[in-house]
């Protein structure tokens, strides 16, 4: 029944159940969309507390197939000045926020999802906001309770990522290690400077690199997989647009701390400039040079200008035996290495 329903979806929408067993798609057509109100209507994809990954991507041309993410906040008090959410959340400057309801609505997504027996897939916490952002967490502990529930439900998701700029909350109390240790989770965590007064300038209310970089040892020294967000990648040798990441003194000293940590490996992407709305002004003009491509909400850099950071990077990161994945080729990575990989039905029961 829920198949022939499928057909009454937007093509854009088909096209995340492309490649899935009919088992499959029922059980995440009956997760993700809702009912039809009147007679003749098409099923509507809800807003779920464990949502589908990135929902406006068109995965007609995009093949992130399935994948989820859940953060407990929206929003973030890390105010970064290149952050995408700066182009479309219109309180972006109130910062981070608690999302209500939150707990049940997350506790009944497990259960649904354990129920329908939905394929096993990536889960990422999360975007657009820090889930350890300290101001709430300590509050809260909204993610040490997604964490320790996550725990509960073994073999659910094919596998966990967290994405912060606040690792050291992770060391607050010892559950977190316990939880992420039990779910085989990876910790990114995003690091873009070396220099702590260059992250001031435009990750003002983000802890230090350097307090982030000493979390990450001690989460290494602790056995998590810990991987580091060289990202966003600026823009460096452009004629009247100051370098705000050096080479020397933030990029190249960056990979050499993470090869000693060790880290697990970098992910990086160039910077977008969001320019529709939320501008961090001295910022915006400073940089605006050096994007002069408009697409969508966002600006780029030149693509000669990008592939050379970007390769840089690559380079760097060959000669000190650490690889580097671009962000979208690692998020594909998790689609595909979820769609392959067997589901273990003995440890969902
Ligand atoms: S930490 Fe991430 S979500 Fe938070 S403001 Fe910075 S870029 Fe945006």
């Amino acid at each position: 029944m829920a198949l022939e329903r499928l057909q009454s979806l937007t093509e854009r929408d088909r096209a995340l159940f492309a490649g899935m067993q009919d088992d499959e798609a029922q059980a995440v057509f009956a997760y993700l969309f809702s009912q039809p109100r009147q007679a003749g209507g098409a099923p509507r994809l809800r807003s779920r507390a464990i949502g589908l990954y990135d929902p406006f991507c068109d995965r007609r041309h995009h093949n992130l197939g399935l994948l989820w993410q859940a953060g407990p906040y929206s929003c973030c008090d890390h105010r970064c000045a290149y952050c995408y959410a700066r182009s479309y959340l219109a309180n972006f400057a109130h910062g981070g926020a608690t999302k209500r309801g939150f707990g049940a609505a997350f506790s009944r997504c497990l259960e649904d999802l354990q129920r329908l027996k939905v394929p096993p897939r990536h889960l990422s916490m999360a975007n657009s906001t820090d889930v350890l952002q300290a101001r709430l967490e300590r509050e809260h502990r909204a993610a040490l309770f997604m964490f320790e529930c996550i725990a509960c439900y073994p073999g659910l998701f094919a596998s966990v990522g967290v994405l912060t700029k606040h690792p050291e909350v992770l060391l607050d109390d010892e559950r977190y290690t316990a939880a992420l240790l039990s779910l085989g989770a990876e910790v990114q965590v995003s690091i873009a400077f070396f220099r702590d007064e260059a992250a001031a300038r435009v990750e003002p209310g983000a802890p230090p690199p350097s307090l982030r970089r000493l979390a990450v040892e001690r989460l290494a020294a602790r056995g998590l997989r810990v991987v580091l967000r060289l990202d966003p990648l600026f823009p460096r040798g452009v004629p009247g647009v100051p370098d705000l990441q050096s080479w020397d003194d933030d990029v190249r000293p960056l990979v050499e701390w993470a090869t000693r940590v060790p880290v697990a490996y970098v992910i990086t992407s160039p910077i977008k400039l969001p320019f529709r709305r939320n501008l961090m002004e001295g910022f915006h003009r400073a940089m605006l040079p050096a994007f002069p491509v408009v697409r969508g909400s966002y600006r780029r850099m030149a693509p000669d200008v990008e592939r050379a950071v970007v390769a840089d990077l690559h380079l760097l990161g060959e000669a000190s035996g650490l690889s580097v994945e671009h962000c979208f080729a690692n998020i594909l990575r998790r689609a595909r290495q979820a769609q392959e990989s067997p589901v273990d039905e003995a440890s969902r029961e």
